[in-house]
Parts: structure tokens; sequence; C-alpha cells
């Protein structure tokens, strides 16, 4: 084999020889499973010492490159020169506990059905998706926040920090932020979680096991569904109307279905925008406590009203440790801060906080740090309010050009608070048909099948997230919509 060597030049012997055998395996110039001199017999060629043949050969051993095979002689590994595609390997190569595991766990409903993107695509599409205006977020006000936090306590803040429920100055402070709705806790009651998903996920994990049932909203919460989808669970769907959760119809699926947790939106719900009035909130907690079942109430914007009179949480009229809480910084301030919190009490509140510890074994501390020297009660309210104002005005925006520019045959009905309008389009328009027409127009919205127990359920659906856009852009992105769907199939 012939090695061009530079005996006077900067680079060791043993490192040109290993350099220029690295390039010649990672081209496929060497083939896998050639064999390779012999380290004697290379030493001789090159007119080197043996131990550099070894040395060069050693590194290239340790990086996986060769193999020596038992007294035979040094092999390249088989290998491609590129890692493959994930997708490019068929699926029956993968080892067997991978084919039982992709048989055994679904995979999340958005990304087996993904829709492929048109070929002319808009180049400034206007999206009705994610949650608040990232434009909007009080970036300097937390960039402050974490100097000041890094400036007085920067080794704590970097430490694991409170291992248990999570640093107790903001536990108390979302307990202030409780209070001022209603809702009275203690700081020790308080959990602080990796965004309520994390605490939805938690309270799954502890009290539920596959092929339990859990009673939801339907519609509901798409990565909800997801998260009881890939836990194997068994989804039972309770009708909404404008009131809610439809109470009167669940008492047959308590008796039919023994559910084992009721996973309920009552504020401005995902993805319908209603609230559940008082007498059905009353109602529920009641059936619950009669049918032992746990309530989840997943409290994600209910502090983002803006008309209408609020109505109690069910964790105030429900009987102590019937209720666990899911609470959340990311709608009213920002999601990135992975920031939220539960609320439970009893056996159930030290479990889910050891199961939190083993889970992740703390929420960042630098961001708990920051937020609560952001965060005070009167701030948020602030927060609060500014952004009430500004949502609300959105939220006309869109129901005003959706009057201009829709068919009257589509339906909305106005939400009083939240993020979102849940729009019923014409008899036998498909929302999913629709979508591909909507990305060539310019405009994104989340179909209504992500949604639903069945998801075929959803099809006459889509969501509208109204709170990222401008009164400007909505009226843009409606004019967009109206366009995509006179050209639908049904219309
Ligand atoms: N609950 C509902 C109803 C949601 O819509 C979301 C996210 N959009 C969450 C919980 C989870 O949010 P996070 O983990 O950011 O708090």
């Amino acid at each position: 084999m012939r090695i061009p060597l530079q005996q006077s030049g900067d680079m060791p012997l043993y490192r040109q020889i290993e350099t220029y055998l690295r390039r010649q395996i990672l081209d496929g110039v060497l083939a896998p499973e050639t064999k390779l001199p012999a380290s004697r017999q290379l030493a001789q060629e090159l007119g080197v010492s043996r131990i550099t043949v070894n040395n060069a050969y050693a590194i290239l051993e340790s990086e996986g490159l060769i193999y020596s095979k038992g007294g035979s002689g040094v092999y390249v590994l088989a290998r491609t020169t590129q890692p493959a595609e994930p997708g490019a390997i068929p699926p029956d190569s993968w080892p067997r506990w991978q084919q039982a595991i992709a048989q055994k766990v679904e995979l999340p409903y958005e990304v087996l059905h993904a829709s492929p993107r048109p070929a002319n695509r808009h180049p400034k599409p206007i999206r009705f998706t994610g949650v608040g205006d990232p434009r909007e977020y009080p970036i300097k006000d937390l960039m402050r926040a974490m100097h000041d936090v890094l400036q007085r306590n920067g080794a704590s803040a970097l430490e694991y920090g409170g291992l248990d429920k999570g640093y107790a100055p903001l536990r108390t402070t979302i307990t202030h932020v409780l209070a001022s709705q209603g809702i009275t806790v203690h700081p020790d009651q308080v959990l602080i979680t990796a965004g309520s998903q994390q605490g939805l996920a938690l309270v799954c994990q502890l009290l539920l096991k596959a092929g339990d049932t859990v009673l939801v909203e339907n519609p509901t919460y798409n990565l909800a569904l997801e998260l009881f989808r890939t836990l194997g669970l068994n989804i039972v769907g309770a009708p909404v109307d404008q009131e809610g959760m439809c109470v009167a119809a669940i008492e047959p699926i308590f008796q039919q279905h023994q559910p084992r947790l009721i996973y309920t939106i009552p504020n401005f719900q995902n993805p319908t925008g209603v609230c559940m009035s008082g007498e059905r909130r009353r109602a529920l907690a009641s059936l619950a406590d009669h049918y032992h079942v746990p309530i989840l109430e997943d409290d994600f914007v209910g502090d983002l009203r803006y008309e209408g009179r609020v109505q109690p949480a069910l964790k105030t009229l429900a009987l102590e440790g019937r209720v666990i809480y899911l609470g959340t910084f990311s709608k009213m301030l920002m999601p990135g801060l992975r920031i939220g919190f539960l609320v439970a009490e009893g056996p159930v509140f030290q479990r889910l906080a050891a199961l939190k510890r083993v889970s992740d074994l703390t929420t960042p501390p630098l961001m708990q740090r920051a937020l609560e020297s952001y965060v005070n009660v009167g701030q948020y309210h602030r927060y609060v309010q500014r952004s009430c104002r500004l949502y609300r005005q959105r939220r006309d925006a869109v129901l005003a050009a959706i009057k201009r520019h829709l068919p009257s045959t589509v339906q909305v009905e106005p939400p009083q608070g939240g993020l979102f309008v849940w729009v019923r389009l014409p008899d036998g328009v498909s929302s999913v048909a629709l979508l591909p027409l909507a990305a060539e127009a310019g405009v994104e919205y989340a179909p209504g099948v992500r949604f639903f127990v069945e998801p075929a359920q959803g099809e006459p659906y889509l969501r509208l997230n109204f709170a990222t856009l401008t009164p400007v852009e909505i009226e843009e992105g409606i004019r967009r919509l109206a366009a995509a769907l006179s050209r639908a199939p049904g219309t």
C-alpha cells in the first residue's frame, strides 16, 4: 500500500497514516471487509516502525472504522460513507424489539397523517396556528430578570435547586395568582412542572394503566388525545355544546365504561373556545364524587376572558382532594419558558412530586427563578389585562372577517375569551381536503380531525388561532381562506 508520507512534515507519521486511511475508508475506496496489510508488512513498505503503524490502526479501531479479526488480520468495518436517512431503512431490518414497539405504540395522528407540502406553496403564509404573539413577548423584561438572577444567585440558579416541588418563592407567587382567581391553596400543594403538558403526563402515568378508560370532551386538546393514545388508554368522548361538556350525557358513560379519569378544559376549551356553565361544573363535580373518579382540570387560558361571567374553578366546587388542577405560563407569557404547575392534595400530590423527581429531577431552576423575579401578582395582572385588550381586538377582527369573506353557510360561535375560533365548514366540505388549497393560497389552520376521539368526525371543522396575528393579517388570512374555500371540492 502506498501512503504518501512527509518525513519532515509537522504531522507525526502515525497521524499521516491514520488520516490517509480514514479518508480512503470514508470515501469508500477501501470497501467494507477489505483486509489491510499486517502492521509489520505496512511498516516495511513505508519505511516506518511497526509501532507507528500500530498506533494509526489503534486510532482507526477506536473510531469503529476497522476491526481485528482474531489473529487473521485487520479489516475495514462495514459502513456507509453517509449515515442512512431514517426513512431509508426497511421496517423489517430493524431488530425484533424495535418491530414489536412499532406494533404496540401508535405514532401520533399528526405524524401518521402529515400532509405533503404542496409544490406551489405560498412564500408568506398566514398561520392561524401557534400560541400568543411572539412579537409581544416581554423579552427585555425576561432578559433583565435572568441577568439579575444570575448576578445575585448565579450558583444557586445553576444547581439542581429544590428537587421536590419546585422553587418555593415561585410556588408562593402562584398561590397569590390563584387566590386572585378564587382558588385558595397552600404553596405546598403546588408542584412546578415543565409546562402543563408534563402535569398531564404525570397524572396519567400515576393514575392510569394501558386499557383504562379516560373520559374527555369530544373534541378536545389534540396533544392530550395523543398522550392518551400513546399510553394505550381507552378514550371515551362526551359531546360538547355551547355550555361545554354535556354532563347529562355522561352518566351512562360512567356506568358503561367506568372511567378512571375525567379530563376537562372548562375555560375557553381547546379547540371549541366554549366555557362550561356553572351548573354543568357543579353537576360534573358531584357526578365525579358519586362515582369516585378524579377530575383533571386543565385551565390553560382561564384568565383570557374578554366578556361574560367568570365561572368557579372545578377545584373550588369539588371536595378537597377530588380535582387535580393544571395551570401554565405558556399562554399568558411564553411557551418556551416551559413552566407550568399542578395543584393537588394528599397522597396523590406526594406521589406526583416523587414521579416528577424521577422523571426529570427538576424544572430548570434558572427559568423558575427568572420567572419568579419577573412575575408578581400585580405584574401578572397587568400582563393579563394587556393580553385581553390585544386578543379581544383580534377575536373581533377574525369574527368580522369571517362574516365579510366566508359564505353564510360557515358556522362559528363567538368565543368569550381564549385563543381560538372553531369553524364549521359548509356541508360536504372537508377541512382536510381544503388544507392543500389553503396552503397554496397562503393560509394555515388546524384541521378538526386532530381533536376528535374518532378523527373522521372532525372533517367538517377547523380551528383558527387568532392571537398570533394582527387584525390586518387576520383580514388577509380570512380572505385567502375564502379563496381556497371557493375552490374546495363540495362547494
Ligand atoms: N392544555 C391545553 C388545553 C393546551 O392547549 C396546551 C398547549 N397548547 C397544553 C395544555 C400544554 O401547554 P404547556 O405544556 O405549554 O403548558
